[in-house]
C-alpha cells in the first residue's frame, strides 16, 4: 500500500510509515478514535438530488451482484483545507462501518471513493484486499473519467461514470488474474493480515459522521 500522508511505498505489515511517521495513530488524533457508520451512498455534502441518489443506489446493486465479494461506497463530504482525500479514506477504512455491508464484504474488500465538494478532488480509497484487483494506474484512470463532472459540480454524473469505469476494470482484472493464476497467488501471498484498530475506550461507541463532515478538528482524540 501506499502512505495516506506522503504516498510513498509503505509495507503491509508496518504501522508506521518510515518515511514520515504517518500511522493509525496520528489519523485517529485528527479524526478521531471512535468508530461511525456510513451509508454505501454517503452524501454529507448534501449534494445529490433524489434522483441521482436513486440511479446511483442502482448502479451500486448491479456492482454487488457482479462481484459479491467487494464493499462499494462513495464518501461526498465538505471538506475543511486540513483534511486530504487520502488520510480521510484511509481513516474510513479502518474507522467506519458500511449500514447493509455483510460479513462477506470486509472493509479491506472496499473500494471506497471519496470526493470533496469544496475542491472538486477525488480520490479512491482501496482495502488490503482490493488493492490486488483494481492497480493504481486504473484507478487513476477512473478518477480521470469523472474530472469533467466533476469540475462542473455534476457530483452524481461523476460517481457514476467513476463506477461505471471501476466495474469495467474490475471485469478486466478479474479476467487476467483468471488467465495468470500464479500472479493472484502471488498477490494473495503478499496480502497481509489487517493490523488491528488500536484498542480505545470509544470503540464500542457509534457515532455518525458528524466529525468528519467539515468540523474536524486536529489534535482532537
Ligand atoms: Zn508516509
Amino acid at each position: 500500500m501506499k502512505c495516506p500522508h506522503c504516498s510513498r511505498p509503505v509495507d503491509h505489515e508496518a504501522e508506521t510509515c518510515y518515511s514520515c511517521g504517518y500511522s493509525l495513530t496520528l489519523a485517529e488524533s485528527v479524526f478521531g478514535r471512535n468508530f461511525v457508520q456510513m451509508n454505501r451512498l454517503h452524501d454529507a455534502a448534501h449534494c445529490l438530488r433524489k434522483p441521482e441518489r436513486d440511479a446511483l443506489e442502482d448502479i451500486f446493486d448491479q456492482m454487488e451482484m457482479r462481484f459479491p465479494q467487494l464493499l462499494f461506497c462513495v464518501y461526498l463530504g465538505a471538506l475543511n483545507d486540513q483534511v486530504r482525500l487520502n488520510e480521510l479514506g484511509f481513516w474510513l477504512l479502518n474507522h467506519a462501518e458500511v449500514r447493509g455491508a455483510d460479513f462477506a464484504r470486509p472493509n479491506e474488500n472496499a473500494v471506497l471513493v471519496l470526493i470533496d465538494v469544496n475542491t472538486k478532488q477525488a480520490g479512491i480509497s482501496l482495502g488490503y484486499f482490493s488493492e490486488i484487483l483494481l492497480p493504481e494506474d486504473e484507478g487513476y484512470r477512473c478518477l480521470q473519467a469523472a474530472r469533467p463532472f466533476l469540475v462542473n459540480a455534476a457530483y452524481g454524473q461523476a460517481v457514476a461514470t467513476m463506477f461505471r469505469k471501476i466495474g469495467r476494470a474490475l471485469s478486466r482484472r478479474a479476467r487476467y488474474l483468471k488467465r495468470n493464476p500464479a500472479e493472484l497467488e502471488e498477490a494473495i501471498k503478499r496480502r497481509p493480515t489487517v493490523p488491528s484498530v488500536s484498542d480505545s475506550k470509544a470503540d464500542d461507541e457509534r457515532d455518525n459522521l458528524m466529525i468528519v463532515e467539515g468540523s474536524v478538528v486536529p489534535g482532537r482524540s
